[in-house]
């Protein structure tokens, strides 16, 4: 086993996730009244080691959205569609040092890189985008399937029309790229938004998460099934980005802290990727003012004190 003594692992995992518990900072995203109904109260956490032993507590069977969760998985499955030159014609690999969904491009008039929300709406123009939109939906939720094998993967219709309802920002990062000539010739621009926003709506568990997380860790084969979802480069590249990008204006300092590979999303998820070793996924919906779940991160913090897993411990 890669953590040999698990029981005495998963009682350190206990007292951190109690330490956290008591954390009643931060609140709740509110730009969407779905996400702002959320309850500050839940709190889960699962992880799932890459020779599949799991461990969970807390709310770890409640849906939530993906949210920016999803960017990661997205630039994963396109990079195995279409290959990292093709998808970094259009879209640059850099920290912008702005914030998530600033209306701004980089030096050569792409968006700085998948995390943000300008580079997540090109990566969503990137896949299958000969495909109809709802082949297009149903391609993406069969391999995201695959990555939670199996267990809980959702739509939350509710979200998606509220994301599309209150998103003049994201329409607005949108048109900016056309104007630049941003995206591939013939991409449909209102269907590639739709398409962002459904997948920001897909949900998932604690739990299941914790697969997506383990997947990546275990170099895009999923740990329990055995089946190769993601290509061994395109988790490279992604865990690299979730690396430099994955945790908005505070991932320098997290890189620097707690230096593991991680994306947070605005109902409170973030994934964490401990290479080769496990996924762990956390869920706290009040966020800090970078918009990163307060317990979450804490948890992350009290994770590489206890145990040396941060990328640059043990050199
Ligand atoms: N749906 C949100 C948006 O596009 C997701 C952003 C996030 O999680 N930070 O604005």
């Amino acid at each position: 086993f890669v953590i040999p003594d698990f029981r005495n692992f998963c009682q350190l995992i206990d007292e951190i996730y109690t330490e956290c518990k008591a954390n009643t900072e931060g609140s709740v995203a509110h730009y969407i009244p779905q996400l702002a109904r959320s309850n500050p109260e839940h709190w889960g956490v699962s992880l799932c080691t890459v020779d599949g032993q799991r461990h969970s507590l807390g709310d770890v069977n409640v849906p939530f959205t993906l949210q920016s969760c999803s960017k990661p998985l997205n630039y994963a499955l396109a990079l195995g569609m279409t290959g990292t030159d093709r998808i970094h014609k259009f879209v640059g690999m850099e920290p912008s040092g702005r914030y998530f969904n600033e209306l701004v491009l980089d030096y050569n008039n792409k968006p700085h890189n998948p995390m943000i929300n300008a580079g997540a709406i090109m990566t969503a123009a990137l896949i299958k985008p000969t495909l109809s939109a709802a082949d297009r939906f149903d391609y993406v939720f069969s391999l995201y399937k695959r990555l939670v094998a199996g267990e809980y993967l959702g739509f939350n219709n509710a979200v998606f029309l509220s994301e599309r309802e209150c998103a003049d920002r994201n329409f607005a990062l949108a048109y900016f790229m056309r104007e630049n000539k941003c995206f591939p010739e013939g991409t449909r621009l209102h269907e590639t938004l739709d398409f962002y926003f459904q997948l920001c709506s897909l949900e998932i568990t604690a739990e299941s998460g914790a697969l997506i997380a383990a997947t990546l860790a275990n170099g895009g084969i999923n740990p329990l099934t055995g089946d190769p979802v993601l290509t061994v480069e395109a988790v490279r590249n992604t865990l690299t980005l979730m690396h430099s990008c994955g945790m908005y204006n505070y991932s320098g300092q997290f890189a620097f802290k707690v230096g593991l590979p991680s994306k947070s999303g605005v109902s409170g998820c973030v994934l964490v990727v401990v290479p080769n070793t496990m996924g762990i996924c956390l869920w706290s919906p009040p966020l800090d003012s970078n918009g990163n779940s307060c317990r979450s991160v804490q948890f992350c913090m009290e994770l590489v004190s206890r145990f040396k897993f941060h990328n640059f411990d043990n050199l």
